[in-house]
């Protein structure tokens, strides 16, 4: 092995790099790539394209050669847009100081993390979680500190969870509602919980909320409503999932001007500003688009309705996952593994869910379904995972 090979003391990457391990969902779908006739709902990213104004608004832009940089914050009529958009979840940010565009959900992610995480502190993430977060972390030089959330609070994250994992000493907690990989949404009596958590420690958080669209049976609550919440958190959001923009890469932090400030300042010069096309695009998806979300949301919840009433059917207890598009059955009966579970359905049924133990603490021994497919396709999903159930 070359030294370029290797990754041992005498390779030229950085310790971080070797330490950063590739991701558990990536390197399971390895698995599955050269199998024809798979079906994948393995997957976060919606099977639907954006909406055509959105497209159209970029095309427009790239006809009248628009294809220049924009200010580092993101355009202004863009951060107007969000400014009203985010109204309707009681959330109110001046575009000046208080909106940053970035590229995806992702880098807003990662920006705060570096904004507000010092070698040595403390990030409470509470799981199954999203697998950026405990990266973006680590780069950061932060510790993070696993907070289990339970089935039988169907994942929503309680103070108790908070207390018992010593989470008093973060000094940065994420929260993810709606959730992925559960499915899980938290109430506004939930959330009230975490908020005294987090202000009785002074905790500050980063609330991702990029699926707060896609809630099925009430509306989204933002922490940041809370009170003396928005001071101490930054809400993530963007066009990934409810635009299904995902390859447009266009996203935005949420907060006070002091840390939004921060954020900026390592944008500056790492990304610049935002993908410039996708920024026009967004502004359209704003202004023009909500009946095409509000039809994709709708096809979502069939689909939600129809896998959650399938996996209860056929013996995978399913709880009732109200938001983003996934859901997170356990495995059947005899079943305890869900990496041998996973593994056994792709080879014999060419299904491909992703094992709950890459999420962290208490996604053992569930599978992540996301319903991000097409109807034909889950319920050829769904046959195939009952005959093989069947079988066994
Ligand atoms: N947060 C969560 C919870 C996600 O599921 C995803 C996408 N899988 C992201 C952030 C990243 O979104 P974006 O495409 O905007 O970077």
């Amino acid at each position: 092995m070359t030294a370029r090979e290797s990754d041992g003391e005498s390779s030229p990457l950085s310790r971080r790099a070797r330490e950063t391990p590739p991701s558990g969902i990536r390197r399971f779908f390895e698995l599955a790539e050269e199998m024809d006739d798979l079906i994948s709902l393995g997957v976060g990213e919606p099977d639907f394209s954006a909406p055509w104004a959105a497209r159209s608004a970029a095309i427009d832009s790239l006809e009248r050669g628009r294809t220049s940089y924009t200010a580092n914050r993101g355009r202004r009529d863009l951060r107007e847009a969000i400014g009203e958009h985010v109204r309707r979840y009681d959330l109110s940010y001046d575009p000046d100081e208080e909106i940053l565009v970035s590229t995806g959900a992702s880098e807003a992610v990662d920006l705060a993390m570096r904004a507000l995480v010092d070698p040595g502190d403390t990030v409470a993430v509470p799981q199954p979680s999203y697998l950026s977060y405990g990266p973006t972390v680590s780069f950061a030089g932060g510790e993070v500190l696993p907070v289990g959330t339970r089935l039988e609070n169907e994942f929503a994250l309680t103070y108790e969870d908070l207390d018992r994992a010593g989470a008093a000493s973060a000094s940065v907690l994420v929260l993810c509602y709606p959730n992925n990989p559960t499915g899980a949404v938290m109430t506004r009596k939930q959330l009230r919980e975490v908020a005294e958590f987090a202000r009785e420690h002074d905790i500050f958080v980063l609330s991702d909320e990029i699926y707060a669209a896609l809630r099925y049976e009430d509306d989204h609550v933002s922490i940041a409503t809370l009170p003396e919440m928005a001071d101490r958190t930054v809400v993530f959001n963007g066009f990934s999932k409810a635009y299904a923009m995902t390859g447009m890469r266009l996203g935005y932090a949420l907060g006070p001007p002091n840390v939004i400030g921060a954020m900026n300042r390592i944008h500056q010069y790492t990304m610049l500003s935002a993908p410039t096309t996708a920024q026009y695009a967004a502004i359209e998806a704003l202004e023009s688009c909500d009946d095409a979300i509000a039809e994709m949301r709708q096809a979502f919840n069939r689909r939600r309705n129809f896998v959650i009433s399938r996996f209860n059917d056929i013996g995978m207890d399913c709880f009732e996952a109200k938001g983003a598009f996934y859901v997170f059955p356990e495995c059947p009966p005899g079943w305890e593994d869900d990496e041998a579970f996973a593994e056994a359905l792709i080879r014999e049924e060419r299904v491909a869910l992703v094992p709950g133990r890459v999420f962290g603490e208490g996604g053992g021994g569930h599978l992540r379904v996301s319903y991000a497919s097409g109807m034909p396709e889950l319920k050829t999903a769904l046959d195939r995972i009952e005959s093989f159930l069947r079988a066994d």
